[in-house]
């Protein structure tokens, strides 16, 4: 494996569009810039993927699903070896991918490197399933004899956000090619480097021609093309509620496509007064600053009970005091610019919204520096339930510090969203902790922790945060079709 060392000028080898195993041009000819979040200048142009790309993609897709095709009669073990394999490459590569991750994407290289290394686990875990997928036998009445197969779901069309780019293309792709898929994905336009890089890795493994196909492009054009696509057997897609609408509307408007939406989340982190109060203050930091923010399951609202409250909003200062903001290759650094000038502007925005609805400002709320888009961690205390920065995903590094009372108070209020995408508690009682983890309307709950994603544990929302799970077996259900099989049998009496 390759020893991490930071690189701000890694040589871009792939712009282009990945069809079969071959890089393309895209059909219109066009390009599109990717930025630099550390000071907004261009890295290179990328072969912008557009409708008719989409079109070819989907033709070699699905040629490579047929039923005699290689990727359809290789033994289900192999396709492990092949997914091993591919995870082997990166391995060897992973300085190289984390670099490209932290050009396009501006995270600081050595939370990169950990990325990449979460990445190559979920492969694996996921290569192990690959010959274990199996169905049941069925004591059916009559003389027949029934059993089912898990059979792969088809074509399928993903499409990812800019957050984790090389972690969210595992979790889309290693589920779907353990059950023997075929897919395209639809890397965000924020960040491609890393998957177009995948994609060579893909073709170096082994994997035939057609079985992973990459499309860079943008959402209403590359992305809206494989929702509405009629040869797409199953979309799966992580980002906004809004786009998650659009797509699940787009499934229905076309050809009942089937649809799983990993989507925002407003996650409530409630916090009871018998806590350790360093370990919460801890957790609670890291819950929304992780990653700049920009983190789906972020614990965007903080509930501390009231006793402590003020001496928890003095701890949560201090931490954002002390985060180091800045240079991403710097190993110093823990956070660097948020990802485009967009999300710069809406996080400043909402930070604005909070100081004039009321909520009063512990800690930064401003730009760092004069280049790029690199934003100060932000505490604010005295934030009410009514706030936009209490009811908005800010996808930005803002605490909003919350008072409540007792259990039955916090319950409802943290449940009063159109989000459940999350929630975490901190608590010495166990009974307060199992109480409150049942009662939350979330897809995930963390008990003194927040944020622990492992490959084994399905993740996704309950409400307006999505549809389905990802990750663990669970994400299995998601890629593959039941097929019941009956036989008939000898009469039971004769
Ligand atoms: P974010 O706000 O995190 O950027 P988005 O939901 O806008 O989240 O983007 C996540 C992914 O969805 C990106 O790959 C983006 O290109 C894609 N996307 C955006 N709009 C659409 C759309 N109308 N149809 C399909 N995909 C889209």
């Amino acid at each position: 494996m390759s020893d991490p060392t930071p690189d701000r000028n890694p040589p871009i080898k792939y712009k282009q569009i990945f069809i079969n195993n071959e890089w393309h041009n895209s059909v219109s000819g066009k390009v599109f810039p990717v930025i630099n979040p550390c000071n907004g200048e261009k890295i290179c142009d990328i072969q912008e993927g557009d409708k008719a790309d989409v079109d070819k993609a989907v033709v070699a897709a699905r040629a490579a699903f047929k039923a005699n095709a290689p990727w359809r009669t290789m033994d289900a073990s192999k396709r492990g070896k092949l997914i091993n394999k591919f995870c082997d490459l990166l391995e060897r590569d992973l300085s190289y991918v984390a670099n490209l991750e932290t050009l396009d994407n501006g995270k600081p290289f050595l939370d990169a490197v950990d990325d990449v290394r979460a990445t190559v686990d979920f492969f694996r875990y996921f290569a192990g399933w690959c010959d274990k997928i199996t169905g049941k036998t069925i004591p059916v009445d009559g003389d027949y004899m029934t059993f089912t197969r898990h059979e792969p779901v088809g074509v399928c069309a993903q499409i990812i956000p800019w957050n984790y780019p090389v972690a969210m293309l595992s979790w889309k792709w290693a589920p779907a090619l353990a059950c023997g898929c075929t897919v395209i994905l639809k890397p965000a336009e924020q960040t491609p480097l890393s998957a177009l890089y995948c994609g060579a890795l893909i073709k170096e493994a082994g994997f035939p021609p057609g079985v992973v196909n990459i499309v860079p492009g943008y959402g209403p054009t590359a992305g809206a093309a494989l929702s509405e696509h009629m040869d797409v057997d199953k979309i799966a897609f992580t980002g906004s509620t809004e786009v998650g609408k659009l797509i699940m509307q787009a499934a229905g408007r076309s050809n009942l496509k089937r649809v799983s939406l990993e989507l925002g989340g407003k996650s409530p982190l409630v916090i009871f007064a018998d806590c350790d109060l360093d370990m919460a203050a801890m957790w609670a930091h890291g819950a929304i600053m992780n990653n700049h923010g920009q983190n789906c399951c972020a614990g965007s609202r903080t509930f501390v009970q009231d006793s402590i409250y003020d001496q928890f909003v003095e701890k949560a200062r201090t931490m954002s005091e002390m985060r180091q903001v800045g240079d991403p290759y710097d190993a110093m650094t823990q956070q660097g610019p948020q990802i485009d000038e967009a999300q710069f502007e809406k996080i400043l925005g909402l930070i604005e919204s909070g100081k004039k609805e009321g909520a009063k400002l512990e800690f930064g709320g401003a730009r760092v520096g004069e280049k790029g888009y690199f934003i100060q961690p932000t505490v604010f205390s005295n934030v009410t339930d009514n706030m936009r920065i209490a009811r908005e995903e800010i996808f930005g590094p803002v605490q909003s510090i919350i008072k409540f009372k007792d259990m039955d108070e916090v319950v409802e209020r943290a449940n009063n969203t159109s989000y459940g995408l999350a929630a975490g508690v901190i608590t010495s009682d166990i009974d307060k902790a199992m109480t409150f983890a049942q009662r939350v309307q979330a897809g995930s709950v963390w008990i003194n922790c927040y944020d622990i994603v492992t490959p084994q544990t399905p993740f996704g929302g309950f409400k307006q945060s999505g549809h389905g799970r990802e990750v663990g077996e669970y994400a299995l259900k998601e890629y593959t079709e039941i097929k019941t099989i009956t036989i008939k049998v000898p009469k039971k009496n004769s």
